[in-house]
């Protein structure tokens, strides 16, 4: 593990866990955490159980972040919500260009800058995903991919909001498959994204990026995956549903 960047166990629900699932996760969960000194923890309910999650995660170290956010404070945006109402909600986070919203609802690299942007603004640190899909690693495309993400991206902020961002290499390849990144894999990748923000940026702002991987991450892989300097922590999706499942990948050391 890197001694520089500090950890981060970030868990995404996407559209699972009502208000009592969430109540009964962290129940559960936290007690098999202790203080998680070793790391940032944070977790990411749907919309609707945000205020069940922050009340039952308060006295924790848990923060608790939304999975999308708007780049606009309020206005007629049916279905949105802004990065202001998930600050008043309790949210200290938010997943900004998953690719799932990327895949269905058609965001662009604009718009994750834009977003990333707007939730910087009202206080929230975003989670910034990038990652290319089977294809695009089967042709060799992976680097043109990712470098164009990231430019049009998070690549689009100013040197100030970027130091204040987390990114996260998630493979659309390996999200919700089974098919985990190698921790080779995942490190050369990250290598290649800490380039292009010393291109991008500066030396300083790459060595202090703290970059997530995503993609089935599991009990049984993540200890392989942490012992790669390159990678600072990993945003989980199914695993993090089991609260047993997720504190044995917070509580890895
Ligand atoms: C994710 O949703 O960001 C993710 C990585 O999912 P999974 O861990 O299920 O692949």
């Amino acid at each position: 593990m890197s001694t520089a960047r500090r950890r981060v166990m970030a868990g995404n629900w996407k559209m699972y866990k009502t208000q009592s699932e969430t109540r009964a996760f962290f129940a559960a969960f936290l007690p098999m955490i202790g203080d998680a000194a070793h790391c940032d923890v944070v977790m990411a309910p749907p919309f609707t159980s945000i205020a069940a999650a922050v009340e039952a995660a308060k006295g924790s170290r848990v923060a608790i972040a939304g999975q999308n956010s708007h780049w606009q404070k309020e206005g007629a945006f049916t279905g949105e919500v802004s990065p202001q109402m998930l600050v008043e909600a309790g949210c200290t986070h938010v997943i900004v260009g998953h690719s799932e919203r990327r895949q269905y609802a058609n965001e662009t690299d604009d718009m994750v800058s834009q977003k990333s942007r707007a939730a910087l603004a009202a206080g929230l640190t975003p989670v910034v995903c990038l990652g290319e899909n089977f294809t695009e690693r089967e042709t060799g495309k992976t680097q043109e991919v990712l470098s164009q993400q990231f430019i049009g991206g998070p690549g689009a902020l100013t040197a100030e909001e970027f130091s204040r961002i987390l990114l996260a290499y998630e493979p659309v390849w390996a999200i919700g498959t089974g098919r985990t990144a190698t921790p080779d894999i995942a490190a050369a990748a990250h290598r290649f994204l800490r380039q292009c923000v010393r291109d991008q940026f500066s030396p300083e702002a790459a060595a202090g990026l703290r970059i997530l991987y995503g993609g089935s991450v599991k009990p049984d892989n993540i200890q392989g995956l942490m012992a790669q300097e390159e990678l600072d922590g990993a945003l989980v999706g199914g695993a993090s549903l089991d609260p047993k499942w997720f504190a044995a990948i917070v509580n890895t050391k």
